[in-house]
C-alpha cells in the first residue's frame, strides 16, 4: 500500500499578491488548519509593482520588496518554491507538480496569475529581449539597462511606460512603439493618453503610436526592431509589454469554466467543488465594472478576492466588493485610477493637464463611474466614495477644480 499525498486543509497555488494575502488573512483570522503554498518561482514572494519602477532603477532591493521575511513564512504556511502545478484532479482532490510530486487539498485556491504575453514574431527569444512580470525578469532586464544604450519598448501600456520612465532616468535612449493610435488606450481616455504622450516626449522618449512591430532582428543578440511600415529601429535592448496571458489552462483541463479568465462567483468559487480562484487569472461579476464579468488586473482586486476566500474558508461574512482602483508612478507623477471606465463614457476634465495636476471624471448616464487622478490625491479619495455610492454629479460642477468633488456632488444633488 502506498501512502497518498499529504492533504492540506488549504492548498494555494501561486504566491503573488493574491496567494500571499490569503495566507495572511487566514492567519490573522485564526484559521486553525494546515496551509500549503506552491510557487513556481525560486524566490520568496515579493511585491510586483516595484518591478517596473523602483526595482529597475535599483532604488529598491529584492529584500525590500519581499512581502514577508522567511521566518514569517515558516510560521504561517508550508511554502514550496520552484513547484509548478501542471494538473489538478478535482475528483481525487490533488494537484500534481511538474517535478512529479502530488499534494492533496480540502480546499484549493488557484492564485496563479499569468505570464507576460510574448510577441507573435520570430526571434522573440533573442538575448536582450525582455518581459517584466517576475522578479527574475526584472533582475535580468536591470542588468541590461546600461547608460547610453538604446532601448525599444514594445507596448504603450503601464508596464511599457513605467519601464520607459525608469530607463530614461538611467540614461538610456528610449523609443516606445504602440500599435493603437494612442498610449494607454485600453485603460484610459484621450485626455490622459495625451498627457502621458507629452510627459514622455518631454523627458526625451520617442513615442511612436499607430505603429506595429512585425519582427525582431539580431544574431547573437537583438539588434533591431522592425515595424510594419518598413522602419528598422536599432536596439540594444527590447522590452515587450503587450499584456498578460492569464494562467487558466490547468484549471480548464480540470473542467473549470474559463472565458478569458477563470470564471468565479462572488465567493471566488469556480465551478469545480472546493476550488476557488482569485487575482489576475479570474473574471468576476463586479457591481462597479459593468454588466459583464471583468478581469480586473490589480493589487487591490487580488487583495479583495484573497480576503473573500479567507472569509469563506473561516465561515465568516465576506467583505462587500469595493470600487476597483489602481496606480501608476512614472517620473515624479502619480496617477491613481478609480472604477472601470468604458469607451462610451463622457469625459470631464478637472484642472489643466499642462499644470501636471488634473483629474478626468467619467460619467455614464449622469453617474460618476470612474476617475483618473493625476497628482490630485483628494480627488482620488473623494471620487472613490462617490463612485461607491453611484453619485450623480453634473459635468459643470465636476469641471471646476476649485470645488471639491464632495462639494460638487452636494451641489448637484441639491439642484436635482
Ligand atoms: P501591460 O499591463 O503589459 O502594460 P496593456 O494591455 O495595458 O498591458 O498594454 C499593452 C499595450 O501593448 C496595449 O496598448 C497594446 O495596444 C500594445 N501592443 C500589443 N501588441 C503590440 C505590438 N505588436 N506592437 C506594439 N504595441 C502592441
Amino acid at each position: 500500500v502506498t501512502a497518498g499525498p499529504r492533504v492540506s486543509d488549504v492548498l494555494i497555488v501561486g504566491a503573488g499578491h493574491a496567494g500571499t494575502q490569503v495566507v495572511a488573512a487566514l492567519r490573522s483570522s485564526g484559521h486553525p488548519g494546515s496551509v500549503t503554498v506552491l510557487s513556481d518561482e525560486e524566490t520568496l514572494p515579493y511585491e510586483r509593482p516595484p518591478l517596473s519602477k523602483g526595482y529597475l532603477t535599483a532604488a529598491q532591493t529584492a529584500e525590500e520588496i519581499a512581502f514577508r521575511p522567511a521566518d514569517w513564512w515558516s510560521g504561517a504556511a508550508d511554502l514550496h518554491l520552484g513547484r509548478r502545478v501542471c494538473a489538478v484532479d478535482p475528483v481525487a482532490r490533488t494537484v500534481e507538480t511538474a517535478d512529479g510530486a502530488r499534494f492533496g487539498y480540502r480546499a484549493l485556491v488557484w492564485a496563479a496569475g499569468g505570464r507576460a504575453r510574448a510577441l507573435p514574431v520570430s526571434a522573440a527569444e533573442l538575448p536582450g529581449v525582455h518581459t517584466v512580470r517576475t522578479l527574475a525578469d526584472a533582475t535580468a532586464l536591470r542588468a541590461d539597462l546600461l547608460p547610453g544604450t538604446r532601448l525599444v519598448v514594445v507596448g504603450g501600456g503601464y508596464i511599457g511606460l513605467e519601464t520607459a520612465a525608469a530607463a530614461v532616468g538611467l540614461g538610456l535612449s528610449v523609443t516606445v512603439v504602440e500599435t493603437a493610435d494612442r498610449l494607454l488606450a485600453r485603460v484610459t481616455g484621450e485626455s490622459v493618453s495625451r498627457f502621458y504622450d507629452t510627459l514622455h516626449t518631454d523627458a526625451g522618449v520617442t513615442v511612436l503610436t499607430g505603429r506595429r512591430v512585425v519582427g525582431l532582428r539580431g544574431e547573437q543578440r537583438v539588434s533591431a526592431v522592425e515595424l510594419e511600415d518598413g522602419t528598422r529601429l536599432p536596439a540594444d535592448v527590447v522590452v515587450v509589454g503587450v499584456g498578460l496571458v492569464p494562467a487558466t489552462e490547468v484549471l480548464e483541463r480540470a473542467g473549470a469554466r474559463v472565458d478569458g479568465g477563470v470564471l468565479v462567483d462572488a465567493q471566488c468559487r469556480t465551478d469545480l467543488p472546493s476550488v476557488f480562484a482569485i487575482g489576475d487569472c479570474t473574471r468576476r461579476s463586479h457591481p462597479h465594472a459593468g454588466p459583464v464579468p471583468a478581469r480586473i488586473e490589480s493589487v487591490a482586486n487580488a487583495t479583495e478576492q484573497a480576503k473573500i476566500v479567507a472569509a469563506v474558508l473561516t465561515e465568516r461574512a465576506t467583505p462587500a466588493p469595493s470600487v476597483p482602483w489602481f496606480w501608476s508612478h512614472q517620473y515624479d507623477v502619480m496617477l491613481r485610477t478609480v472604477g472601470v471606465r468604458h469607451p462610451a463614457d463622457v469625459e470631464v476634465v478637472r484642472g489643466d493637464p499642462a499644470s501636471g495636476r488634473f483629474t478626468v471624471c467619467y460619467l455614464r448616464n449622469g453617474v460618476l463611474v470612474a476617475l483618473d487622478c493625476v497628482d490630485r490625491p483628494a480627488d482620488f479619495a473623494q471620487g472613490k466614495a462617490l463612485v461607491a455610492r453611484g453619485a450623480r454629479v453634473s459635468p459643470e460642477s465636476l469641471a471646476d477644480p476649485a470645488v471639491s468633488l464632495k462639494q460638487a456632488a452636494d451641489i448637484s444633488e441639491t439642484a436635482a
